[in-house]
C-alpha cells in the first residue's frame, strides 16, 4: 500500500526534496537555538563584552530571517506537493470512474462517489504532505535533541528520555483506534453525501408528496451517525493529546527539579540549565508533530485504501487486446443464442436469436419487463452477455473497440438526459466541436428551430439541471437533434415518445421517421400505432421472442400481438 502511495511522489521528486531540505535546515536551526542561548549566558555574559552580545544577536537576527523564509517554503511548497498529488489522484480517479460499466453504476450511490473524490482525496493530500516530512523531521529532531542534551548532561538526559517509549506505546495504541474511527467516519460521510444527493435530486418528488419531514428524519439519522463518528474520533484525539500534554509537563517539572539540584551540586552551569529547559520544549515539539500525523494518518490511509479499491475496480466491459477500429458500419445485426442476466443466475434473456438487415426498421413490442430495453442495451455493449454472440456486419461485438462501436449507435430514450448547460452544449454533445451551421441544421431537422428562435438567448439558452426548463417534447427534440448531428448508422429508439401526449407524439414521430431514414433502426414502442409501418414487428415476452412479422400478418395470426392490438384499439 505504501509503495503505491509513494509512486504518486514521483513527478514531484524535486519539489519534495526542496521542501524536505528546507524542513531539515529549519529543524537543525531550531535545535541550535538553546545552544546559542547557553553560550550567551555562560561565556559572553561573564566576559561582559556588549559588542559580542550585540554581534551574537545580529547573527540570531540573520538566522531568524532565514527561518522565516524557510518556513514559507515549507508551508507553501510543502502544501503544493500535497495538493499536486491530490489533484493527480483526482484526475486519475475521475478518468477511471468514467470507464466503469453500467453494472458498477447500477450498484453505486452517486453521493459515495462524490465523497471519494472530495473528502477522501483531501485527507490523502494532507497526509501526502505532512506524513513523511513531519515524521522524518520529528525523528531527526528527537535524535538531535538527545545528542545535544546528552552532551550537556547525560544522566539527566537519560532520565528525561524515559518518557519517549511510554509515548510511543501510547501512540501505537491510539493509532489502531484512530484507524477504525477514521474508517467509520469516512463511511458515514459518504452515506451523508448520498442522502443529500438523493433528496436534492428528488426534491420535486419530495415536495409533491409533502414528504419533507420524512426526508428530514432520514437525514437526521445520517446526521447523527456522522456526529457519533466524529465524536468518537475527537474523544480519541482528546485522550491522546491530553495524556501527552500531562507527560510533557511532568517532564518539564522533573527537569526543573533535577536540574536545580545539578546546578547546586555544581554539575551544571546556569546557561546549560536554561538550554536544557529550552531543549525539553523542543524535544516535545516532534512528539506533538507525531501526534498530529497520527491523527491525520489513519484518515489519509483509510481514504487511500478506498481510492485504490475504486481505482482497481475493473470495468466489466472493456476492449479486448486485439479489438479493432471500424469505420462506418452498414448495420447488419445478428443476435445468436444470446443469454443475459443482471444479477446471479436469473436470466432476463435466454437463448435469443434474431437477425436484422442493414437499413431495416424493427419494432419490439411486449409487456413491460419482458426485456426489450435489455435486448437493445446489449448492442452498444453496456452489459456483457453471458452466452451466445452478437455481431454487426459479421464482426463479433467483442472484437470491436468499444469507442468505435458506440460511435455507430445512437440511442433516444424515454427520459432524455440533458446536461446543465445551454441548448448549444446539449445538441453539440452529439458531435463535439460541431459548427454553428451544423448545430442549426440538426435543430431544424428536429423541428427545434422555432423554439430556439423564440428564446431571447437563442442557442445559448440555459436548459437547467437535467433540462428542467424544457418541456418533455422539447427535451425529446433536443435528443433527436443530437442524433442528427451524431449521424449513426444504427439507431435505437426506446419508447422515445411514450411519455408525450398524443399530439406531441405525432409531431415527433415525423422527426423520428426522418431520423431513421437510411439507418438500421430498433424501435421499442408502447403505442402500437407508432410502429404499424415497421419492416418487422418482434413480440418479446418473458419467454423470449414469441412472434415476428408484418403488422397485417401478426394481426391475422391472432396471437399475442393481435390481442395487444385489440386491447389498444378495441377492434382489429
Ligand atoms: P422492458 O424494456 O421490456 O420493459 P427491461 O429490459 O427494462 O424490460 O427489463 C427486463 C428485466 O430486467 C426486468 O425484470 C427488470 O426488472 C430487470 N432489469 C432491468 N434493468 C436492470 C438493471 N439495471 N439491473 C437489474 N435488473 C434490471
Ligand atoms: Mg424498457
Amino acid at each position: 500500500m505504501l509503495k503505491k502511495f509513494f509512486a504518486y511522489y514521483r513527478p514531484y521528486r524535486k519539489l519534495f526534496l526542496l521542501d524536505f531540505c528546507c524542513a531539515v535546515i529549519l529543524a537543525v536551526l531550531e535545535l541550535c537555538f538553546p545552544l546559542a542561548v547557553s553560550h550567551v549566558i555562560d561565556t559572553l555574559l561573564p566576559e561582559g563584552n556588549l559588542k559580542y552580545i550585540i554581534g551574537a544577536c545580529a547573527i540570531l537576527l540573520a538566522v531568524y530571517v532565514l527561518n522565516t523564509f524557510l518556513s514559507f517554503v515549507v508551508t507553501y511548497w510543502g502544501h503544493m506537493l500535497g495538493i499536486n498529488i491530490e489533484t493527480d489522484m483526482r484526475k486519475k480517479l475521475f478518468d477511471h470512474v468514467q470507464k466503469l460499466s453500467f453494472r458498477f453504476f447500477d450498484n453505486t450511490k452517486t453521493g459515495h462517489l462524490i465523497s471519494r473524490m472530495t473528502n477522501d482525496l483531501f485527507e490523502i493530500g494532507e497526509v501526502a504532505h505532512h506524513g513523511p516530512e513531519d515524521m522524518f523531521i520529528a525523528v531527526m529532531t528527537l535524535v538531535g535533541a538527545f545528542g545535544i542534551m546528552a552532551f550537556i548532561n547525560l544522566p539527566l538526559t537519560i532520565m528525561t528520555f524515559i518518557v519517549v517509549p511510554i509515548i510511543i506505546l501510547l501512540v501505537l495504541y491510539f493509532n489502531g483506534k484512530m484507524t477504525k474511527a477514521a474508517d467509520r467516519l469516512f463511511g458515514d460521510m459518504a452515506d451523508f453525501n448520498a442522502r443529500v444527493e438523493d433528496t436534492v435530486g428528488g426534491i420535486r418528488v419530495v415536495q409533491a408528496f409533502s414528504n419533507e419531514k420524512h426526508e428530514s428524519k432520514l437525514f437526521e439519522g445520517n446526521n447523527s451517525r456522522f456526529r457519533m463518528a466524529k465524536l468518537i474520533s475527537y474523544k480519541i484525539i482528546g485522550f491522546n493529546s491530553s495524556i501527552t500534554y500531562m507527560l510533557m509537563r511532568l517532564v518539564t517539572l522533573f527537569v526543573l527539579l533535577a536540574g536545580t539540584w545539578y546546578v547546586i551540586e555544581g554539575d551544571l552551569l546556569y546557561g546549560e540549565f536554561v538550554a536544557f529547559v529550552l531543549m525539553t520544549n523542543i524535544f516535545f515539539k516532534p512528539i506533538e508533530k507525531i501526534n498530529a500525523v497520527i491523527e491525520s494518518y489513519p484518515r489519509g490511509i483509510a481514504g487511500f485504501r478506498r481510492y485504490v479499491e475504486l481505482l482497481e475496480t475493473e470495468p466489466d466491459v472493456a476492449d479486448s487486446p486485439n479489438a479493432k477500429e471500424v469505420d462506418r458500419l452498414h448495420g447488419d445485426i445478428e443476435y445468436r443464442n444470446v443469454s443475459f442476466g443482471y444479477e446471479g443466475e436469473a436470466k432476463v434473456l435466454d437463448n435469443i436469436s434474431l437477425s436484422i438487415k442493414a437499413g431495416e426498421t424493427v419494432a419490439f413490442v411486449g409487456p413491460s419487463g419482458a426485456g426489450k430495453t435489455t435486448l437493445c442495451s446489449l448492442l452498444p455493449r453496456f452489459y456483457e452477455i453471458s452466452g451466445g454472440s452478437i455481431s454487426v456486419d459479421g464482426n463479433d461485438l467483442r472484437d470491436l473497440k468499444l469507442e468505435s462501436l458506440r460511435k455507430q449507435i445512437g440511442i433516444v430514450q424515454q427520459d432524455v438526459f440533458l446536461f446543465a448547460g445551454t441548448i448549444r452544449d446539449n445538441i453539440s454533445y452529439g458531435k463535439l466541436g460541431a459548427s454553428e451551421a451544423d448545430i442549426m441544421q440538426a435543430a431544424r431537422r428536429a423541428r427545434l428551430e422555432e423554439f430556439i428562435a423564440s428564446q431571447p438567448d437563442g442557442l445559448d439558452t440555459v436548459v437547467g439541471e437535467r433540462g428542467v426548463k424544457l418541456s418533455g417534447g422539447q427535451k425529446q427534440r433536443m435528443a433527436i437533434a443530437r442524433m442528427f448531428l451524431k449521424n449513426p448508422p444504427i439507431l435505437i429508439l426506446d419508447e422515445a415518445t411514450s411519455a408525450l401526449d398524443t399530439e406531441t407524439e405525432q409531431a415527433i414521430q415525423q422527426s423520428l421517421a426522418e431520423l431513421s431514414v437510411g439507418r438500421t433502426t430498433l424501435v421499442i414502442a408502447h403505442r402500437l400505432a407508432t410502429i404499424k409501418n415497421a419492416d418487422r414487428i418482434v413480440v418479446v415476452t418473458e419467454n423470449g421472442i414469441s412472434e415476428q412479422g408484418l403488422h397485417e400478418e401478426l394481426v391475422a395470426t391472432g396471437g399475442i400481438y393481435s390481442r395487444l392490438h385489440q386491447a389498444q384499439f378495441g377492434k382489429i
